[in-house]
């Protein structure tokens, strides 16, 4: 005959202790697993001036920075970009369970090519009003086409130089004339001669397609998805139409001197919806 052993008192406390450990060791995991949907967001790419970052956040997050809401794709990737003076920036991810994180993103500055030229001659020009007309008409278009908000990230092929050549002008440099800041260069200018090949630097799609605009001339907006875009100008021909859907490396055209430019040369600009960021830092230098 087998007796209860004494020792049931003492299991039963041990049944306890490991259902409390256990419990504990559950909590842990949970808290960890909150705590993980902070974690979950990564940030690459440079926090300066013109910089381009691409994240990647819980999928079904939403983003928002400075309060204006950031696409996220179904894989949880965002992109967003900091404009020529930008210092800061309030960046919030509110996760599916609700929780949410925020981050204060401080901006490196940089330093910028700036030429004061003083004791110019005064001079005023205001075009005529049927050009001012144009002109405003040809702006409103190209800020159309920079405001797309496409869900496809085209923009997950990298970048590479659309052309090749001597770099020519930078992002963020400026002339201050007679004391009077003009409006500051947001391209990266590659000079070579009118019939050079250019070549879509990422994957995209052509929202716009133009021979000749009045100050940019032949000109081409490649849509690289989440609002993120390529701007061609001065083109000598423009090989595309608007919708065409391209690889990166496909051919866009060729570089030209059209519109008001002062040689043959590509001035290849990007855009974050109206953030303008630097296509230079996209870039490895030019070889
Ligand atoms: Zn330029």
């Amino acid at each position: 005959m087998r007796t209860r052993p004494a020792t049931t008192g003492a299991v039963g406390r041990w049944r306890a202790l490991i259902a409390l450990t256990v419990m504990a060791v559950a909590a842990m995991v949970l808290t960890t697993t909150i705590s993980s949907a902070f974690a979950a967001t990564r940030l690459q790419g440079r926090l300066i001036q013109g910089g381009l970052v691409i994240g990647t956040t819980t999928p079904g997050s939403t983003v928002t920075l400075d309060g204006r809401a950031v696409r996220v794709g179904l894989d949880g990737r965002f992109v967003f970009g900091f404009n020529r003076d930008a210092t800061a920036a309030a960046l919030a991810i509110t996760a599916p369970d609700g929780t949410v994180e925020r981050r204060q993103l401080s901006v490196e500055a940089r330093g910028y090519d700036i030429q004061r030229i003083d004791g110019l001659p005064p001079k005023t020009v205001s075009p005529p009003p049927e050009v001012l007309a144009r002109i405003r008409r040809e702006s409103a278009q190209i800020k159309a086409a920079r405001m797309q908000d496409t869900p496809v990230p085209y923009f997950k092929t990298g970048f590479k130089w659309p052309a090749r050549g001597r770099i020519s002008g930078v992002y963020g440099s400026q002339r201050v004339l007679n004391g009077k800041p003009s409006r500051p260069h947001y391209g990266i200018d590659v000079a070579a001669p009118v019939g050079t090949p250019v070549a879509a630097p990422a994957d995209g799609v052509v929202r716009l397609a133009e021979p000749d605009l009045f100050y940019s001339g032949g000109t081409i907006i490649l849509d690289h998805g989440h609002g993120l875009s390529s701007t061609f100008l001065h083109m000598a021909t423009v090989e595309v139409q608007p919708g065409d859907q391209l690889r990166q490396g496909d051919r866009l055209g060729t570089i030209g001197a059209t519109g008001r430019a002062t040689g043959p040369h590509l001035d290849w600009r990007i855009n974050w919806f109206d953030q303008r960021l630097d296509a230079g830092l996209l870039v490895p230098p030019m070889p």
